[in-house]
Parts: structure tokens; C-alpha cells; sequence
């Protein structure tokens, strides 16, 4: 078998805002076509994590490599902005477009494609979520879980190398949070390299092919949704897993 690199490679990072630590000694490996799931209390550090893979926060130690070239500042953040998309709680999609402007303005601007073809990506995948018939509305008339939708098909639209999720389905009215989480899944069955931070252990079960419980900035344990919902082995994991499951 053909070894599988690392795409994501954070090598002890700590990351402080003030007196406060939010990231402590964080070191995780995210292969290829890896759906690594993180859980934890909220204020435990996940979006911090998130925000540092992407250069949107920088870590005050440590080092993190994208496709083998570091992020730090503004070293390589053009690229990594560019290869790596994510999804927010809140969707962000641009409120004064319609759904399909706004998956073809990144793919224009950024990758340099012709308003036709990113016009024809741009329809293809809003098919593949199930939103090929709203093309043209804006996005405050479409329900939360189409406009998380949305933002799903926007991110693939740029065809980056990984996908990072912030709790994408958190903000949502319960019965749209599973047309949201089958469109992930139908992504990470494709091969898409996601980290994924969420409350949904059904989901992390069911797509992570690695699960990492973090709190208070530490990473607690890790392992395969096997290994961290049926062989728990830290008391701090077993006492959230109580809470949220
Ligand atoms: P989680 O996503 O797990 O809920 P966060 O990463 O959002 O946790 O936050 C972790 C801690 O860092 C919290 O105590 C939060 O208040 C703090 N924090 C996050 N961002 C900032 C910031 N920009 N400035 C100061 N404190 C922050
Ligand atoms: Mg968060």
C-alpha cells in the first residue's frame, strides 16, 4: 500500500490570549482522506485548534505544517487559505448574493476560473446538496440546514485539500441537523481530508476514522471512535462522554 502522508502535521502547539493558556502542548496528525473528530466541553480550545490550522489565530509555540510547509503568520497563509476551507456555526454565506454568486466568487477571484465554468461547478454542486433549485434566491430565504448546505458546497467550490468544520450543525433547529451531517458524510466518503469539531458522537462513531477529546487546551485521549466511546480510558473523557451522549 502506498504510505499516506500527513496533510496535517501540529507539533506541540501552545497558544495563549493574555494570561490565559487555551492550547497547551497540542500535537495531532491529520492523513489524507482522514476525518479526525474533536470533542470537549465548550471553552476547552476546538475552535482555537480550528483557527490555528488555518492561520486565522497564530500559536505562541510550537509549529504547524500544511501539506509540508509551515503556517505561522503570514508564512504560506496564502496557500493554506486557499487549500484548506471551512465551515462555521454560523454559515457566513454573503447575505446580498444569491446562493449561486456566492459559490462562484472565491473559485473566480482566487483560482482564477471563468465566470462559465464556475458557474457549471458551481451548479454541479449545488445539486450534489440537494439546492440545484435555489441557485438564484438569497441566502436569508433559504431554512438553516440549506444555508449550512450552502456553505458546505461553497467551501468545495475552491476543490481545497482539506476541509475544517466549527460545529457546523450546532446553530441549527434539531431536525435539520441530519440533512447537514449526511452531506459530510457523503464528503468524507468521497476522500475529503475534515477535522471536524462537534457534539454529534453519532456522526464522530459513525465518519471519524479518529476521535480526539480535548479539555481545557489538552488533549485527554485519542484514538478510533472504537477505542474512545466503548474503551474509554480517561475518567475526564468518561465523564464528558456521560454528558453528551
Ligand atoms: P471551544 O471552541 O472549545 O468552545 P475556544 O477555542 O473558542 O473554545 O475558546 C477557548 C478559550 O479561549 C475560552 O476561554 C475563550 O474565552 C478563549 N478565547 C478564544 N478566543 C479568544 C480571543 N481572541 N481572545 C481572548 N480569549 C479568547
Ligand atoms: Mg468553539
Amino acid at each position: 500500500m502506498p504510505e499516506t502522508k500527513n496533510l496535517i502535521e501540529i507539533k506541540h502547539i501552545s497558544k495563549k490570549f493574555g494570561d490565559l493558556t487555551v492550547l497547551k502542548d497540542i500535537s495531532l496528525k491529520v492523513k489524507e482522506k482522514e476525518v479526525v473528530v474533536i470533542i470537549g466541553p465548550s471553552g476547552s480550545g476546538k475552535s482555537t485548534l480550528l483557527r490555528c490550522i488555518n492561520g486565522l489565530e497564530t500559536p505562541t509555540s510550537g509549529a504547524i505544517f500544511f501539506d509540508g510547509l509551515e503556517v505561522n503568520g503570514e508564512k504560506n497563509i496564502n496557500y493554506v487559505r486557499t487549500e484548506v476551507g471551512m465551515v462555521f456555526q454560523r454559515f457566513n454565506l454573503f447575505p446580498h448574493m444569491t446562493v449561486l454568486q456566492n459559490l462562484m466568487l472565491a473559485p473566480m477571484k482566487v483560482r482564477k476560473i471563468s465566470s462559465d465554468e464556475a458557474k457549471e461547478r458551481g451548479m454541479l454542486l449545488l445539486k450534489k446538496v440537494g439546492l440545484a433549485d435555489k441557485a438564484d434566491y438569497k441566502p436569508a430565504q433559504l431554512s438553516g440546514g440549506q444555508q449550512q448546505r450552502v456553505a458546505i458546497a461553497r467551501a468545495l467550490a475552491m476543490k481545497p485539500k482539506a476541509l475544517l468544520f466549527d460545529e457546523p450543525t450546532s446553530a441549527l433547529d434539531p431536525e435539520m441537523v441530519h440533512e447537514v451531517l449526511d452531506v459530510m458524510k457523503e464528503v468524507a466518503e468521497e476522500g475529503m481530508t475534515m477535522v471536524v469539531v462537534t457534539h454529534e458522537m453519532g456522526f464522530a462513531r459513525e465518519v471519524g476514522s479518529r476521535v480526539v477529546f480535548i479539555d481545557q487546551g489538552v488533549t485527554v485521549e485519542e484514538g478510533t471512535p472504537e477505542d474512545v466511546f466503548n474503551h474509554t480510558k480517561e475518567d475526564r473523557t468518561k465523564e464528558f462522554l456521560s454528558q453528551v451522549l
